[in-house]
């Protein structure tokens, strides 16, 4: 699929407003790239951080619902905290690429893209002790470069079946519940952001106190979590 993508010039614009129905639809013939994966486990992945403001109050909550995740890091927020990325993969979690600035594949050259994902992969797989697998865009948005650079550097795109809308100032924890929620589906990839980088300052909270509301969701739909390492992406629907 990922090829057909690249000869087409296509591009996946997720993050645009979209229909539900539209989103079904891509999740239905895309499901490697919406991270479908197990029918019985949720994949939980984390973007925008290491930050130092909040990484460390999702550590402790993961630590004590026994969950680990994947964080899809910034290279630029990396270098800023190497301590605290490394802190986050000792803790057993998966570090993944987020891009080393947060800036649209839309607004750049595919050699720039490509610029940016190798200068980012190196910065988290510095400190992750392992070369990370997945790489996913900011604000979702997948081109054509984005696509031949990850073919190129061997990572593995991944966007996400449902979110919290987390980064709103009007999020509050019940909201970001409710909005996983919403469009969640066995084996699906559930988005939150560790970090206000990027969003609304404080926004990061709303997630962080969705957690422990999403944990009474998941058990009660008998869903399993962990990060996308133990997901069982293969591009196929789930069986
Ligand atoms: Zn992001």
């Amino acid at each position: 699929m990922a090829a057909a993508l690249v000869g087409a010039g296509a591009f996946v614009a997720h993050a645009a407003p979209a229909t539900t129905s539209i989103a079904a639809l891509r999740r239905r013939f895309l499901p490697g790239l919406h991270g479908l994966g197990r029918g019985d486990h949720v994949a939980l992945t984390f973007d925008d951080g290491p930050d130092p403001a909040s990484t460390p109050a999702f550590l402790e909550a993961l630590d004590e619902l026994g969950w680990r995740a994947t964080f899809f890091m910034l290279g630029s927020m990396v270098r800023r905290s190497p301590g605290l990325a490394a802190e986050v993969a000792a803790a057993g979690h998966e570090l993944a690429v987020h891009g080393d600035v947060h800036r649209s594949e839309l607004w750049r050259t595919p050699a720039a893209v490509r610029a940016d994902m190798t200068r980012a992969r190196g910065a988290v797989g510095d400190v992750a002790g392992d070369e990370p697998v997945w790489f996913r865009p900011p604000y979702g948005v997948l081109c054509s470069g984005g696509i031949a650079a990850s073919r190129a550097l061997g990572l593995r795109p991944v966007l996400w079946t449902t979110w919290g809308r987390d980064w709103r100032a009007s999020a509050t924890p019940r909201s970001v519940a409710a909005d996983v929620e919403a469009e969640l589906a066995p084996g699906a990839t559930v988005l939150l952001h560790d970090s206000d980088c990027t969003s609304d300052p404080g926004s990061w909270r709303s997630a962080l106190g969705a957690l422990p509301l999403l944990a009474e969701r998941f058990a009660f739909r008998g869903y399993r979590v962990g990060p996308l390492a133990e997901h069982g992406v293969n591009g196929r629907s789930p069986g």
